[in-house]
């Protein structure tokens, strides 16, 4: 039998297999992405700081990186991916001690939403998802390389910093020049200003706050502490990956000064190029503005479930812009893609049905290769998503007419599903979890208490569960037989109130919901 894998390898290679040419932040070119000294191509993306639920702009970077992922499996290219979590640093701290919970007890269950916002949105998981508290020792060790090249300094009050001075590559992912950058100038502030460059935090020493409780630390060789945010992603790449790895991607908005200081950190510890590759996703307006709290244009993927948007057509319209684009995100768009989904599964569905004539028609079958060939050739392309879609369109049109006509053959609808199943093993869409999607969403709302925030057209709809909906259409089809209409008619006018459509065909009833 053959796995998955062994299937989506010989789809792929029936068209073509492509290498992947993805621009380099660090080159400032299009380049080949290939694995180098491992059998897998060894990759390191900035995960989530656990301390609230995830945006629409968090979810746009995520979503770009699966599809890199899972377009890289499709070309028979294995990946090493670490995504890690930060569950320490200074938002944290202040919302853990504001809440009055310990560290763990706060990120927990923003960590374990995080993880059901991917599920949600049919992200892969990555192969590693280390946490920063669990990897303390190997920052220290890192800090203690960079101080025995005197590269690290502690300062008077016991925090360790890293000296730009002694890395004159500084700048270099960022193409920022830090000519005449003041020597011994610090930030302790995880994120600072932008073209400004002072030397940073790798490791905060405790401090007391006003009421002397002690913040969060570790006591280690360098003093009570905690570490600086850039050391986090240093430290666990280099432990999972190796020192100098394929790919480091991540948003556009980490590339300075995380990433940068992340190069600095790693490159003056080890001597070897940190990442060959550096891959980042463009920020994303929402209605045309810069999505913030007080534009009041700001959406966690919950906030827009329960506005009745379905996490399929999220999906598809974050990752229908090619990620170098910056994307504006509306809701005309995501009405949009909710159509587009529709007419593919529907489409699908009618593909899956058969019952077409036997044989083929040859024009849909060359419309059916030359769609599987651009897909593939707009992916390779540097992710080109929009133009690999709408390959697909094209020839969802033209098989659309020809069956319409009733000149779809047999031979024909078995190629559009092998390159439906293409199609999706990238886009992950035409599997309907909506309504299963979309009643978790309720189900956690009503648990913390902010059902008010679901919209009250959505809580009708969703009020049936699928057992239910089974039970009344089986009630309805036994008055059919009864001949009590009456009953039957009332059935399906309740069924259609809440959102679920009755169907009545040869082979039986079927039901959707609207
Ligand atoms: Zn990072």
């Amino acid at each position: 039998m053959l796995t998955a894998g062994a299937l989506c390898l010989r789809r792929s290679r029936d068209y073509g297999v492509a290498s992947l040419q993805l621009f380099n932040t660090l080159t400032g070119k299009i380049e080949p992405l290939e694995p180098v000294g491992a059998a897998a191509l060894r990759m390191y993306a900035c995960g989530p700081t656990v301390y609230d639920y995830g945006h629409i702009g968090n979810f746009r970077t995520f979503l770009h990186v699966d599809v890199l992922r899972r377009f890289l499996r499709q070309q028979g290219v294995a990946v090493n991916h670490v995504m890690n979590i930060t569950d320490v640093d200074d938002k944290i701290i202040r919302n853990a001690t504001a809440a009055g919970k310990p560290i763990k007890e706060y990120t927990e269950r923003f960590e374990k939403a995080f993880f059901e916002d991917l599920e949600a949105l049919a992200i892969e998981r990555p192969e590693h998802q280390p946490r920063a508290t669990e990897h303390i020792p190997e920052m220290v060790t890192l800090i203690e390389r960079l101080a025995a090249k005197d590269i690290a300094y502690r300062a008077e009050d016991g925090s360790w910093y890293f000296r730009i001075a002694k890395y004159p590559d500084y700048g270099k992912l960022s193409k920022k020049d830090f000519e005449g950058i003041e020597d011994g100038a610090r930030v302790d502030v995880d994120e600072y200003e932008k073209d400004t460059a002072r030397d940073f935090a790798l490791w905060k020493s405790v401090k007391a706050s006003p009421d002397g409780v002690r913040e969060p630390h570790w006591e280690t060789a360098l003093g009570p502490g905690r570490p600086g945010w850039h050391i986090e992603c240093s430290a666990m790449a280099g432990s999972l990956l190796g020192e100098g790895f394929d790919l480091h991607a991540g948003g556009e908005d980490l590339m300075f000064p995380h990433h940068e200081n992340e190069i600095a950190q790693s490159e003056c510890a080890t001597g070897k190029t940190f990442a060959r590759h550096w891959m980042h996703v463009r920020f994303l307006l929402v209605e045309g503005k810069k999505m913030s709290k007080s534009e009041g244009n700001f959406y966690t993927l919950r906030d827009l479930l329960l506005k009745g948007h379905r996490a399929s057509a999220i999906r598809y319209l974050l990752i229908s812009v090619p990620y170098r684009h910056q994307m504006n995100f509306t809701f005309e768009g995501l009405a949009a893609a909710a159509n587009t989904i529709d007419r593919w599964r529907t489409f699908h569905q009618r593909i899956v049905r058969g019952g077409f004539a036997p044989g083929a028609n040859e024009a849909v079958r060359g419309a059916t290769a030359q769609a599987a060939k651009e897909f593939t050739a707009a992916l390779a392309n540097d992710l080109n998503t929009a133009e690999a879609a709408a390959a697909i369109s094209e020839m969802v049109r033209a098989a659309n007419s020809a069956a319409d006509a009733g000149t779809l053959g047999e031979e024909n609808a078995a190629e559009i599903l092998r390159v439906l199943n293409m199609f999706d093993d990238v886009f992950a869409v035409l599997v309907d979890r909506d309504a299963e999607l979309t009643r978790a969403a309720l189900k956690w709302a009503e648990a913390e208490g902010r059902s008010g925030e679901a919209s009250p057209e959505l809580v009708a709809k969703m009020g049936l569960s699928e057992e239910e909906i089974e039970t009344l259409v089986a009630e309805r089809t036994q008055a059919k037989k009864t001949r009590n209409f009456a009953r039957a008619d009332a059935i399906r006018a309740e069924l259609l109130a809440k959102g679920v459509v009755i169907e009545d065909s040869k082979d039986g009833v079927r039901w959707k919901r609207k």
